[in-house]
């Protein structure tokens, strides 16, 4: 069985392709907020590093609109009943706001017979005792996939993007999640300001050593979008964009440090054309795809 990849692992595991839908919890983000942090993240945008979320709404509308822009991918062969997707509340920090409403938000979709998975994004210094007992309940039900915005273990850089908390709340929450039978995915950027090669290696060396093992990884080149602080550095103070080629040896590298039980969920990442900065070359997704693709089957 070929577990490496998600999309491999989702149709062995349902039988199909499964589909995102990107829904919002209506959550903001204490680093945006005030309360630990200002300004969030410096390359976070607007939307909450999820700019293709659907707008705030009850969650049966968010998904029918979700819906009718994802079923436009599918086979038309496929009959509504036997479409399967992920709920996904990818933008801002979807454990951060009230229990009783993310509980109440979170069930309704979990319950829904068209999800099979639902797929959480937020930050380690989030998740309360109580949400934890919410989320593992949910779990019982259908898988609950818990993403952790980590982005590196350097301290430096964690300051450098304003990160607002450390590897060792990660690593603490990490360890709760699991000890709760949670899947956890990590978020890694890769190309953030300032980090050699070797710092980016010695993130992903750092995870494929957690015990018990990650279980997915998304590792996401840096995007410098427009209205973003890490923009303005940008501006004032540039510096080095990796190319395409560059991406691709490092992505390939990293992965050959990753465990074979850590399933990897992303390889380079979407920005909004409108909003995007550098690199320019991510813009052709198609033409990143390939060669990374390419790449991969040449030396995987
Ligand atoms: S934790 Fe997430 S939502 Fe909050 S500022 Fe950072 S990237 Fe943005």
């Amino acid at each position: 069985m070929n577990n490496r990849w998600i999309s491999d692992v989702l149709k062995q595991t349902y039988g199909q392709k499964i589909y995102k839908l990107s829904l919002q919890s209506g959550c903001s983000c204490p680093n945006r907020d005030g309360t630990i942090g200002v300004g969030g993240c410096s390359f976070c945008s607007e939307g909450g590093s999820g700019d293709f979320a659907a707008r705030v709404a009850p969650i049966s509308e968010q998904i029918a609109e979700a819906r009718l822009r994802v079923d436009k991918k599918m086979p038309s062969s496929l009959s509504d009943s036997d479409k399967k997707y992920i709920a996904y509340f990818q933008s801002f920090t979807n454990t951060y706001g009230d229990t009783d409403m993310l509980k109440k938000l979170f069930t309704e979709a979990i319950n829904r017979p068209e999800i099979v998975i639902l797929s959480i994004g937020t930050r380690p210094d989030c998740i309360s005792d109580e949400m934890l007992d919410i989320l593992s309940s949910l779990n019982s039900i259908k898988p609950v996939w818990i993403e952790l915005g980590l982005q590196t273990i350097h301290e430096v850089t964690a300051t450098r993007i304003n990160r607002c908390y450390t590897l060792s709340c990660f690593e603490e929450t990490y360890h709760r999640l699991k000890n709760a039978g949670l899947t956890v995915i990590t978020h890694v950027i890769l190309g953030l300001p300032g980090e050699t090669h070797e710092d980016m290696y010695a993130t992903v060396r750092y995870l494929s050593t957690l015990d018990p093992t990650l279980d997915g990884i998304k590792l996401q080149l840096l995007h410098i979008l427009k209205n973003t602080r890490l923009y303005e550095e940008y501006i004032e103070s540039p510096f080095h964009i990796m190319s395409l080629e560059e991406y691709t040896e490092v992505l390939i590298n990293c992965i050959k440090l990753l465990p074979e039980e850590t399933v990897i969920h992303r390889l380079t990442g979407d920005a909004p054309k409108a909003l995007l900065v550098e690199p320019k070359w991510s813009a052709n997704k198609k033409v990143v795809l390939n060669t990374i693709v390419k790449r991969l089957r040449d030396e995987l």
